[in-house]
């Protein structure tokens, strides 16, 4: 997608060390932590929103679901994380290309 942040992160056009990397995703740190630990689980494919969801971004998703709790000691979250995936203007997605925050490595403020 032209553009799209993520997407040249993805193919590699804008660097950004992968801590974590598949073929459906990666983990990348994010540029601007809001808490101690913060990293961005970025499917591969490109699709902006949870309501543009169909089978095969459904698949994607469940395997970055399924793969973010393998990583939580390499990542330093065994102490328990808070995952995000903000949506539209309204939940501050800055981002247009879905995306997964995962926060720790501290006591985060109740939410
Ligand atoms: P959103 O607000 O869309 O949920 O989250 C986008 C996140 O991407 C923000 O937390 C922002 O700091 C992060 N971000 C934006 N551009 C870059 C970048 O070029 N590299 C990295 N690592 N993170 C980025
Ligand atoms: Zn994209």
């Amino acid at each position: 997608m032209e553009n799209c942040i993520f997407c040249k992160i993805v193919a590699g056009e804008i660097p950004s060390p992968r801590l974590y990397e598949d073929d459906k995703m990666i983990v990348i740190r994010d540029i601007e932590p809001k808490a101690k630990l913060h990293y961005l689980c970025i499917p591969k494919t490109h699709f902006a929103l949870l309501s543009e969801m169909d089978d095969a971004r459904a698949d994607v998703v469940k395997h970055c679901f399924t793969v973010i709790p393998t990583l939580e000691k390499e990542l330093g979250l065994e102490g328990g994380y808070r995952v995000i995936i903000n949506q539209g203007e309204n939940g501050g997605q800055t981002v247009h290309h879905l995306h997964i925050h995962l926060l720790g490595g501290e006591k985060l403020a109740d939410f």
